[in-house]
C-alpha cells in the first residue's frame, strides 16, 4: 500500500472569512463540486450551529457532494454536536469534527476550566459524536501551545473515545517546521494509541509557515494536512492547498508520500476561489499567481526555450494553466466557442452558450481581440448562479473635476422597469446611491476592487465589492469595458445576492 496524505480542504469553513454569508448557498455548491473534481479528500463545508446560513449549506452539500467525506464543524457541546450531525446526516461519508482548545492559555482566560475537566469534556463530547457518526475527528486548538505530556493524554482519551483522526492545529501560526515535526513525533512515541487514529495537521500563516510547517508534520507522520485553495482564511490565511499538493508532487524523492489531488484541477479550483470570494490572489503567489510560471529574465529564457527544465521544476500544464491563446474575433461562430470553451474545460449547456455568445460579440464589438481570459469573464458572466430580481437595463453618468457627479440607472423588476438618479462624490458612488433609492436597501461599502484582467488599455474592467446589508455582507462581482458599469453591475449583483440569501433562509424555517 502506497504511503498516503490525505488532503483536507477548509476553504468553505476556514477560508470563508466573514461570518454570515459572503458565498451564498449556491456558490458554495459550486466550489464543493469543483473540490470534488480537483479530488481531495475531505470538504469541511461550514459550522452548522453557528448560523442558519452556514446550517443550509452543509446539508445541502452534504446531500449533492457523493465521492468525498464532507466533514461539518462543531464545538464539544452536545447542541452543537446535534445541529452537526442533523445537517450531516444525508452525506454518503460525514464526518463530525469536534474542537476543543487544550492550551493553558485558552484554558486559563476562554474556558475557564481545568485540565481535568476539559480533558473529560472532550471525552464525553467524541464519545457522544460516535453515537451518531461513524467517523469523528478531534482538534485539540492551539495545540502548538499545549503543554506536550497534557496533549499526549488528551490525543489518548479521544482516540479511546473513537475518534479516527486526531488534529494538531497550529491555530494561533505560532509554531516553526523543526519544532512542529518533533511535536507529531512525540504523540507518536507517547501516545499508546496512536496506531488507531490519523494525524492531523491545521496550519496559520501568521509567521508565514504555514505550509512549510504543513510539510514538517508530514515529514513527523502526520497523514491528513488541513488547508485552503489559495490559503485564503482568517487573519494570514492557512496553509495553501495548491502548494502543498504540488510541493509533495514535485519533491516526491524527499517526501516520499502521495496525495490523490487531480493536480490540473487546481488553476481552474484557484480561479473560481478568486471569483467567488473577490480575494484576489498576488501576482508572485506560488503555483497559482499570475508571475508564477513568467520568465522574465533573458538568461532564464534562453534556458527554458533551450531546455525547459533548467529553470522550470513544476510545469504549468500539470497545474492546469493553459498557453493564452488569441483565439476568437468578432466573426467567430457559436461552434468555435463551444470548442473553445470545452478545450478550457467548461462544459456549456446551449442556454448557457447562447449567454456567453452574446457577450463575446459585444466584447469583440468593442476590442478586436478576445482572449481566453476574456472568455473566462464572459463564462463567469453566462454561468452566473444567481438568479437576478434587478436586472440593469441602462445607465448614464456624469463626471470630472468641474462637475456634480450624477448618476442615473435604469432597473428591471418583474417586467417593470425603475429609473432614479442621484449625485455623489464620484461617479461610482452616485450609481450606488441611484440604485439604494430604486430598491429600498441601503447597503454599505466594506471593500471594492478593480482589475483589468485582461490585455491592453481596452481591458475589461473586473469590479468585486463586498457589501454589507443589515446583518450578513456579500460579494458583487461583475465585468465590463466600462468601470463604472461594472460597479453598477456588480453592487446590484450583491442586492440580488442579499435577497436570494433571505429568501433561502424564509424557505428554511417554513420547511
Ligand atoms: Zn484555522
Amino acid at each position: 500500500m502506497t504511503d498516503r496524505v490525505m488532503i483536507f480542504d477548509t476553504t468553505l469553513r476556514d477560508g470563508e472569512q466573514s461570518p454570515g454569508a459572503s458565498m451564498t448557498i449556491a456558490e458554495k455548491l459550486m466550489l464543493a463540486e469543483q473540490l470534488e473534481r480537483l479530488r481531495v479528500d475531505v470538504i469541511e463545508a461550514g459550522f452548522p450551529i453557528s448560523s442558519d446560513g452556514d446550517f443550509e449549506s452543509v446539508r445541502s452539500i452534504a446531500e449533492k457532494v457523493r465521492t468525498l467525506t464532507v466533514a461539518g464543524l462543531a464545538r464539544a457541546a452536545k447542541g452543537d454536536i446535534d445541529r452537526c450531525w442533523e445537517a450531516l446526516k444525508g452525506a454518503a461519508k460525514p464526518r463530525i469534527h469536534i474542537f476543543l482548545a487544550t492550551s493553558d492559555i485558552h484554558l486559563e482566560h476562554k474556558l475557564r476550566k481545568t485540565r481535568d475537566e476539559v480533558l473529560e469534556m472532550a471525552r464525553e463530547a467524541v464519545a457522544y459524536a460516535r453515537t451518531l457518526c461513524p467517523e469523528v475527528e478531534f482538534s485539540a486548538e492551539d495545540a502548538t501551545r499545549s503543554d506536550l505530556a497534557y496533549l499526549s493524554k488528551v490525543a489518548e482519551a479521544v482516540i479511546d473515545a473513537g475518534a479516527s483522526v486526531v488534529n494538531i492545529p497550529d491555530t494561533v501560526g505560532y509554531t516553526a517546521p523543526s519544532e512542529y515535526t518533533a511535536r507529531v513525533r512525540h504523540l507518536f512515541d507517547h501516545v499508546p494509541n496512536i496506531g488507531k487514529a490519523v494525524v492531523s495537521v491545521h496550519c496559520h500563516d501568521d509567521l508565514g509557515m504555514a505550509v512549510a510547517n504543513s510539510l514538517a508534520a508530514v515529514q513527523g507522520g502526520a497523514r491528513q494536512v488541513e488547508c485552503t485553495v489559495n490559503g485564503i482564511g482568517e487573519r494570514a490565511g492557512n496553509a495553501s492547498l495548491e502548494e502543498i499538493v504540488m510541493a509533495l508532487k514535485t519533491r516526491r524523492d524527499l517526501f516520499g508520500v502521495e496525495c490523490g489531488v487531480q493536480t490540473e484541477e487546481i488553476f481552474a479550483s484557484s480561479n473560481m476561489v478568486t471569483n467567488l470570494t473577490g480575494v484576489i490572489v498576488q501576482p508572485n503567489k506560488a503555483v497559482v499567481g499570475k508571475n508564477a510560471f513568467a520568465h522574465e529574465s533573458g538568461i532564464h529564457q534562453d534556458g527554458v526555450l533551450k531546455a525547459k527544465q533548467t529553470y522550470e521544476i513544476m510545469r504549468p500544464e500539470d497545474v492546469g494553466i493553459k498557453e493564452n491563446h488569441l483565439v476568437m474575433g468578432k466573426h467567430s461562430g457559436r461552434h468555435a466557442l463551444r470548442q473553445r470553451y470545452e478545450e478550457m474545460g467548461f462544459n456549456l449547456s446551449d442556454a448557457e452558450l447562447d449567454k456567453a455568445y452574446v457577450l463575446l460579440k459585444k466584447v469583440a464589438d468593442k476590442k478586436k481581440e478576445v482572449y481566453d481570459d476574456d472568455l473566462v469573464i464572459i463564462v463567469r458572466d453566462a454561468l452566473h448562479v444567481t438568479p437576478s430580481v434587478y436586472k440593469v437595463k441602462n445607465i448614464q453618468s456624469i463626471a470630472g473635476n468641474q462637475v456634480i457627479a450624477t448618476a442615473t440607472i435604469l432597473l428591471e423588476k418583474d417586467g417593470v422597469l425603475l429609473k432614479d438618479s442621484a449625485t455623489g462624490s464620484g461617479p461610482v458612488d452616485a450609481m450606488l446611491k441611484a440604485v439604494d433609492r430604486i430598491t429600498g436597501i441601503e447597503g454599505k461599502l466594506i471593500d471594492y476592487t478593480v482589475r483589468a484582467i485582461t490585455h491592453g488599455k481596452d481591458a475589461v474592467g473586473e469590479v468585486f465589492m463586498k457589501v454589507n446589508f443589515g446583518k450578513a455582507a456579500f460579494i458583487g462581482k461583475a465585468a465590463s469595458l466600462d468601470v463604472v458599469e461594472a460597479s453598477a453591475r456588480a453592487y446590484v449583483d450583491a442586492v440580488n445576492k442579499s435577497i436570494h440569501y433571505q429568501m433561502a433562509l424564509d424557505a428554511h424555517r417554513n420547511r
